[in-house]
């Protein structure tokens, strides 16, 4: 068979830890996971639990889970871009210090990160402060590794580009501990065109290099190539397309490379109110490599019973 590491993102709570993201990523027959070590939108964490990591952990080995797959989203608060008020500016440096250092006692290799968005300082000074930003927090050669997202240039975000990309990691002293995390809804919102991902790779390597890919999300899209939008679609129900997301997903030169789904959850009312992850059918579609044109009716139905 194919080699394949996929898997969603899966909560973090306070009462199973890392267990339950295990738990969460095998219910959906994952081979890796991504969360957040708290709120996506705030920067309040608990202690980590030693108890609840250990099992996690040695549930990750019986079932086959590389931990060196399994990655950690920073909050998306955080903004290493902007310096206008040094307060904050200085939280944002120390809470990634200590989320690397919780990183690090999870066992757990990779974070990524959204390199920031220059709030009207400009592009060349929101980049000056990311990579100022990123010196300090990757002061030695050793530690968990921060993998950079491309974006999709909502609003002054930077990081929507390769070159942008680039410019930072050629900034950062200790390169080893950076590479990239390519999401491809960023990307078609972005600009790139996802209907020939061999060309877009091409033109990757030549301005950063291939073996920078240290994780890819991968969505589908609300919005049209170039929107700057950012808005999540359910595989194969966006502008991406089903086809084009299983070239990506299986392509040979990224088969090493942990892909993470981070589409909507599917309501059942059409509301709020009640939602489930669309995972376990996403990743059974991906395997067969099949469209299900009623994949969110069958997640609802799923659901219900
Ligand atoms: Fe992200
Ligand atoms: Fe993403
Ligand atoms: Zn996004």
């Amino acid at each position: 068979m194919e080699k394949l590491i996929i898997g969603s993102h899966v909560s973090f709570n306070k009462e199973e830890g890392l267990l339950g993201s295990v738990k969460e990523a095998l219910n959906y027959d994952s081979n890796t996971f991504m969360f957040y070590t708290g709120a996506p939108q705030n920067t309040i964490r608990a202690k980590i639990d030693e108890k609840t990591t250990k099992e996690g952990q040695k549930l990750m080995l019986d079932k086959n889970i590389d931990i060196n797959d399994v990655i950690i989203h920073a909050p998306y608060i955080v903004n290493l871009a902007n310096n206008k008020d040094e307060n904050k500016f200085d939280f944002s440096i120390n809470f990634l210090k200590q989320e690397l250092k919780r990183a690090e006692i999870l066992g757990i290799k990779k974070v990524v990160l959204h390199p920031g968005s220059h709030v009207g300082l400009g592009k060349e000074e929101g980049l000056k402060n990311i990579i100022n930003a990123l010196n300090i927090i990757l002061d030695k050669k050793e530690g968990p590794i921060i993998c950079l997202e491309t974006m999709a240039g909502k609003g002054t975000e930077l990081g929507k580009t390769f070159e942008e990309i680039k410019t930072i990691i050629d900034g950062v002293k200790n390169k080893e501990r950076l590479l990239v995390c390519l999401d491809t809804c960023h990307l078609n919102d972005a600009g790139y065109d996802l209907n020939d991902f061999d060309r877009l790779l091409d033109n990757f390597d030549k301005i950063i290099g291939l073996n920078k890919i240290g994780c890819i999300h991968i969505n589908d899209s609300k919005n049209e190539k170039d929107a700057h939008k950012d808005r999540h679609e359910n595989i194969g129900f966006g502008t991406i397309g089903f086809e084009n997301l299983i070239k990506i997903i299986y392509n040979e030169k990224l088969k090493e490379v942990p892909k993470i789904l981070e589409t909507p959850y599917v309501s059942i009312s059409g509301g709020k109110d009640r939602t489930f992850p669309p995972y376990k059918k996403e990743i059974e579609m991906i395997k067969e490599k099949k469209y299900n044109p009623n994949l969110l009716e069958d997640i609802r139905d799923y659901n219900k019973s």
